[in-house]
């Protein structure tokens, strides 16, 4: 459980959990590679540590920098966002049943239809621009509620504290994804969301070099069901990974804020283009959620969804032609990446299902990095001119 501090956010990612160490003094977290820790005599520990699989110095300092982060008591960490998705699933026993909002990360989707409903879980994905669809699709059996907000890739936006309100007025969880908005935008747990989860392998990290995954929350209960599942079920990072997470970490609030100030650069070139149809960004006044957004958001992020004029052969010729961009999936990192959601991320979601949501061919997604704007700009303004 983490000390309860009143530092703000870009204080607690360069401090919390990171106490200079005892013995030596270092002053940065050491990658602590043990896998086992002595014991002075049979079943006493010398430290809170046995086995690094239980817990890891390392570790630790991580999962209590992000308890701070999303003003929570406890944090877990994971080998993946994937492996946090899983482990959460287990609080779940069959019969029991999930309800997900509709365009939810595609590998969430997967593990949900293709693989966790093979163990006796139901899954149900529903629209949660208004509570309607979630009230219809809530059964007795219903015990977990699953949202991101914004979405992906068409960054549409759930009301959390409605959510969460009618959720528990059910007696079910909510969990919220906050990969897209980082704790430096966004803390769900503030709004009532149960558990919160991220892919570290974003924003948190931010420098596209580790996967891994966190969760954090406030509920004692949960918290124990979820440490024991950690053990339990092993899918841990590792040493090494949780110091590059550390050390990403530390700059967050510095990252989000030039995320954001070139996305709205970008958004602004980008809506007055004549060969842009429509920009998407939760920080614009066209996003139709926009006061939802401001009202439980801290700021708007760096994902940008355009749509080009045309048809395929547009958004084609304009990925093969932009140049600092790097056409790649992810997104989160300091350099800038784009793709086009329905041959690449979403391509395993049925192409009915893809037409239902609005993913179409001329969809490009933008994780916008912190490279200079002006050449990112450049760059932009040369590929459209060539489709
Ligand atoms: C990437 C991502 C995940 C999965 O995380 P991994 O670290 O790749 O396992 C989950 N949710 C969202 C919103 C993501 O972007």
């Amino acid at each position: 459980m983490t000390q309860s501090n009143n530092y703000k956010i870009g204080t607690n990612v360069i401090h919390a959990g990171q106490a200079a160490d005892k013995n030596t003094g270092a002053v940065i977290v050491p990658i602590s590679l043990s896998t086992t820790f002595l014991q002075p005599s049979p079943g006493v520990l010398h430290s809170e540590y046995d086995y690094s699989r239980s817990g890891n110095p390392t570790r630790k300092a991580f999962e209590e920098c992000i308890a701070a982060c999303e003003n929570a008591k406890y944090a877990l960490s994971f080998a993946s966002g994937l492996a946090t998705l899983t482990t959460i699933t287990h609080l779940l026993k069959s019969d029991d049943e999930v309800i997900s909002i509709d365009d939810v990360y595609g590998g969430t989707r997967r593990y949900f239809t293709r693989v966790a409903s093979n163990f006796g879980l139901k899954f149900s994905f529903v629209d949660l621009s208004t509570l309607d669809d979630l009230k219809n699709a809530f059964t007795d059996k219903t015990k977990l509620v699953w949202i991101e907000t914004p979405t992906n890739p068409l960054l549409k936006v759930a009301d959390i504290k409605a959510v969460a309100d009618f959720v528990h007025s059910r007696g079910a969880i909510l969990v919220v994804d906050n990969t897209f908005m980082s704790p430096y935008f966004q803390n769900p747990l503030d709004l009532g969301a149960d558990i919160v989860m991220h892919s570290v392998t974003k924003y948190i990290n931010g420098h596209s070099d580790c996967v891994m995954g966190v969760l954090a929350t406030n509920n004692d209960e949960l918290f124990a069901k979820l440490k024991f599942l950690q053990n339990s079920i092993g899918a841990v990072p590792s040493p090494f990974d949780c110091f590059l997470a550390i050390r990403g970490l530390k700059t967050l609030h510095v990252r989000m804020e030039a995320h954001q100030k070139n996305a709205f650069a970008i958004c602004n070139f980008l809506e007055k283009h004549p060969k842009v149809e429509r920009v998407i960004y939760p920080g614009l006044p066209s996003h139709p959620q926009h006061e939802l957004c401001k009202r439980q958001m801290k700021g708007f992020g760096g994902m940008v969804v355009f749509f080009v004029k045309g048809s395929i052969d547009q958004s084609r010729s304009f990925l093969e032609n932009i140049k600092l961009f790097a056409l790649a999936e992810s997104l989160g990192g300091v350099e800038s990446l784009i793709e086009l959601p329905s041959v690449m991320t979403h391509a395993s979601v049925p192409a009915e299902e893809r037409a239902k949501l609005g993913i179409s061919d001329t969809l490009i997604r933008l994780s916008v990095g912190i490279e200079d704007i002006n050449d990112l700009l450049a760059d932009i303004s040369q590929a459209l001119d060539k489709c």
